[in-house]
């Protein structure tokens, strides 16, 4: 989806619920469209833009988005940052799998053959589906490999 249509997707969808399509909101918005791994608040707050701009503030405005299916939150593994990424109502994808770090709680999108996505998918028709994926990420597997 380019941005075009992503704001007007996200004025629709705020509007629904008496909300505005703020520069705050726009900017995560674009932020996320940007990149295919989910991101945190504080990755958020250093992605540009947001200089000024309060932690809480942009907490506030992804609860927002959340809302109207345009983010959606990965919780972090054991008390690890959250994670945000498009939601449902922003991407054409019938289904999205991460992989949650067991070690150092970062979250990263998985790449599955269609196929298993779509075998997934069929047994939840309708709606989008999320897999997330707790294992040690490749970069922790190298180090301890290294370390050993
Ligand atoms: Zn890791």
């Amino acid at each position: 989806m380019n941005t075009t249509d992503l704001d007007a997707l996200a004025i629709s969808r705020l509007a629904s619920v008496g909300q505005r399509y703020t520069t705050c909101r726009r900017r995560i918005m674009h932020i996320l469209t940007a990149t295919s791994d989910p991101m945190t608040i504080p990755l958020i707050l250093a992605s540009a833009g947001f200089g000024g701009l309060a932690q809480s503030s942009v907490y506030r405005n992804l609860a927002v988005l959340e809302r109207v299916g345009l983010v959606q939150q990965i919780p972090g593994h054991h008390g690890g940052h959250a994670y945000f990424t498009l939601g449902p109502a922003a991407t054409t994808s019938t289904g999205d799998a991460f992989l949650r770090c067991t070690r150092c709680t970062t979250i990263t999108s998985l790449a599955l053959p269609a196929a298993t996505l779509e075998a997934i998918t069929a047994a939840a028709p309708g709606q989008v589906v999320t897999i997330s994926i707790d294992q040690v990420c490749p970069t922790c597997a190298t180090t301890e490999a290294a370390a050993s």
